[in-house]
């Protein structure tokens, strides 16, 4: 099957300036798969324009107006980490309409499966607020569409960038169609993600958080997966999954304090792939989110598009974290969170 990637120039005319979310991430992803010749064995998905109605799936049009009259009026500071520019909109618009269309791509068997290589990010966004770099909540309006569009009843997302998905747990927390699954640092960034944030009413054991200490690396993430991410989604038993990926567990990103490696991400990714292949006939989404080690992050990138080619050399520039931090135990944190969803 086709593996295919969503990219578009408009990405990086939202320009942040010296921010450390800038166009350079995406610059370096691509020159990257050119570089490697990885890019000539994927499918470019063009992207489209969400439209008003499809933002408006998951936010407020006051709010989505408010945007855009922010970025017309020449942009700004958002929040205290959060700037736009005059075509902050038209690229936001085109990354959630990217992930959509990457969704689309994947629904209708064109493709096997997609990642969205998209800027501005997107998980935390909320119905009505811009926070932590991110404008529209790309996965969680790809979600929601897939449900009407395709009449789904389980949509899985798998969330491993190192901050928690706030917006996406929010714009799901009452939804027991939608099984939304978190790995984070924890405490941190924006400070949810708790284990006993489960979903609400009927949705209650649909939003699975998996608050982690400071010092994690491959063999605790891969813990995880094994022992949560695993039974979890084999339980929901999802028609398809997207993925929030953000490659700030790296050890050598500055934003965080994780010491995940390049051929971490890649076993991650291979869970990932084997899940959907089991699950839902191989239907997998990825979209960007965080990442702010550009060798890190395009290196990562390449590896998750060579697991999902099936390619089995997976080149790792930086090698396994020389351990800053010490490593911590996780098994009794898994033990709470296993006891807290009934996971046997
Ligand atoms: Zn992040």
């Amino acid at each position: 099957m086709k593996v295919g990637f969503v990219y578009d120039p408009i990405y990086l005319k939202h320009d942040t300036g010296q921010h450390v979310e800038n166009a350079s991430r995406l610059e370096a992803i691509i020159s990257h798969l050119e570089q490697t010749q990885l890019k000539q064995q994927l499918t470019h998905i063009q992207p489209r324009a969400a439209t008003v109605e499809e933002l408006s799936l998951v936010h407020h049009k006051q709010y989505i107006s408010h945007i855009q009259d922010a970025a017309q009026r020449g942009g700004g500071w958002l929040d205290t980490d959060t700037v736009i520019s005059p075509n902050s909109y038209q690229a936001a618009i085109y990354a959630a309409g990217g992930v959509i269309s990457a969704t689309e791509a994947v629904m209708d068997g064109e493709i096997g499966c997609a990642f969205a290589l998209v800027r501005p990010p997107g998980h935390h966004a909320t119905s009505q607020r811009a926070m932590g770099f991110c404008l529209f909540n790309n996965v969680a309006i790809a979600t929601k569409y897939a449900l009407v569009k395709y009449k789904l009843e389980r949509i899985l997302i798998i969330d491993f960038d190192v901050h928690h998905g706030n917006g996406t747990q929010a714009t799901f927390y009452d939804n027991p169609q939608v099984l939304y699954i978190s790995t984070h640092l924890y405490p941190f960034y924006p400070g949810t993600g708790g284990i006993d944030e489960t979903g609400a009413g009927k949705a209650k054991g649909t939003t699975v958080n998996i608050p982690l200490p400071a010092g994690c690396g491959d063999a605790e993430y891969l813990q995880v997966f094994d022992q949560i991410i695993t039974p979890a989604a084999k339980r929901f038993n999802p028609q398809l999954i997207l993925v929030s990926a953000g490659y700030d567990p790296h050890w050598a990103d500055e934003l965080a304090l994780m010491q995940v490696s390049v051929v971490g991400f890649a076993q991650m990714v291979k869970i990932i792939k084997r899940l959907a292949d089991e699950l839902c006939s191989g239907r997998l989404v990825f979209t960007l989110e965080g990442g702010y080690n550009l060798t890190a992050l395009a290196a990562s990138i390449k590896a998750t598009f060579d697991v999902l080619l099936g390619n089995t050399n997976i080149e790792d520039p930086l090698g396994q974290s020389p351990r800053r931090f010490a490593t911590p135990s996780i098994t009794s944190l898994i033990k709470a969170i296993r006891a807290a969803h009934n996971l046997s």
